[in-house]
């Protein structure tokens, strides 16, 4: 069976050579139906430009220069405007980041859900109406908040509504960009549990973007760890609870904090790297405490370890 979404070497640049800089970098990965799929990196590793270009909303000067993105066997990177509009919101959706950003400050919850519908050809305003508490209920909002606006919501209200009208026309594919960084950890659990939920009953895929392993260990089948815009390791979720094989996964795991406090976590020491001027060789090595003479010189690639696990560190290539 093919994915669903098939990502291959993707590369995103924000201008062109010589003054742009590459954020993304042939980067590959797939996401089956109803499956979780995880991608966490630290701040600028590249995972809002990576899912902006699967998405096709980068924002000038952002441009793809490689790499093909296939939805359900069809090249999204081919699909006219109008395709590319048929194709958002109907089979694919975004819970960004701020619901606050992406709500219109002067609209209710309920000409956001009338808009996004009618947008997709239901007119029927009693349909609509429908529509709306349903959506509502399926987040455990009450439906008076219908007629609220965004503001006058809490964090938490805000990001289920982001949540109901990603999920207003019943799409295959959800992609969450960090949906819960900005509340508080009760808050965001309840969010989680509540995407979870509605996922085991609508069987859609979750394409969930983070700076947060530990919550992708819990909730993902599969997570990618990307670093300066390249996959560093992917692994189901399982291999990685039992320690990473990059490095830098190992370094992410070690940094954090453990639910008991069995150990005291150990950050990763430097920062990344600056993409105007990166590191000769693996991007990884002015951090990484295994480096030898040819991570300076030479860039790993990706390769398999086994069946789903692959990794990019000369360390770790088999013989
Ligand atoms: P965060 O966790 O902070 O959201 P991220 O992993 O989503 O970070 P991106 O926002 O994708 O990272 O940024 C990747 C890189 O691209 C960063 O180095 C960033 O500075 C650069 N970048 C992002 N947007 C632009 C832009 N409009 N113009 C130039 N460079 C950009
Ligand atoms: Fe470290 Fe070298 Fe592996 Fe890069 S290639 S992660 S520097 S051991
Ligand atoms: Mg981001």
């Amino acid at each position: 069976m093919s994915p669903l979404l098939d990502v291959r070497e993707l590369s995103v640049a924000y201008g062109l050579p010589p003054q742009g800089v590459e954020a993304v970098h042939r980067l590959s990965f797939q996401v089956d139906e109803g499956e979780t799929v995880g991608l966490v990196g630290e701040s600028g590793s590249g995972k809002s430009t990576a899912l902006m270009g699967v998405l096709r909303v980068l924002p000038p000067p952002g441009v793809i220069t490689r790499g093909s993105v296939r939805f359900d066997g069809r090249e999204v990177l081919d699909m006219d405007e109008a395709e590319l509009r048929a194709w958002r919101w109907r089979e694919v959706s975004l819970v960004p980041q701020s619901a606050l950003n992406a709500l219109n400050p002067m609209l209710t919850v309920g000409q956001h859900v009338a808009d996004t519908l009618r947008a997709h050809g239901v007119r029927d305003r009693a349909e609509i109406g429908r529509r709306g508490q349903e959506l509502l209920a399926l987040v455990d909002i009450d439906s008076v908040h219908l007629d609220s606006h965004p503001h006058t919501l809490s964090g938490g209200m805000r990001q289920r509504v982001a949540l109901a009208l990603a999920l207003a026309l019943e799409p295959r594919l959800v992609i969450m960009d960090e949906p819960t960084t900005a509340l508080d950890v009760v808050v965001e659990r309840e969010i989680l549990q509540r995407i979870v939920h509605l996922q085991e009953q609508r069987g859609f895929a979750v394409l969930f973007i983070t700076h947060d392993l530990n919550l992708l260990l819990e909730l993902a089948d599969r997570v990618g760890v990307l670093y300066s815009g390249r996959l560093a390791e992917m692994a189901p979720a399982s291999a990685l609870r039992q320690g990473g094989r990059h490095p830098y996964a190992q370094g992410l795991l070690a940094a954090m904090p453990t639910a008991f406090g069995e150990r005291e976590p150990i950050s990763i020491p430097g920062a990344p790297p600056d993409l105007r001027d990166p590191p000769s060789g693996c991007r990884f090595h002015p951090r990484c405490p295994h480096l030898t003479e040819r991570c300076r010189a030479e860039e790993p690639v990706l390769r398999a370890l086994s069946a789903g696990h692959t990794t990019a560190c000369h360390l770790l290539e088999q013989p």
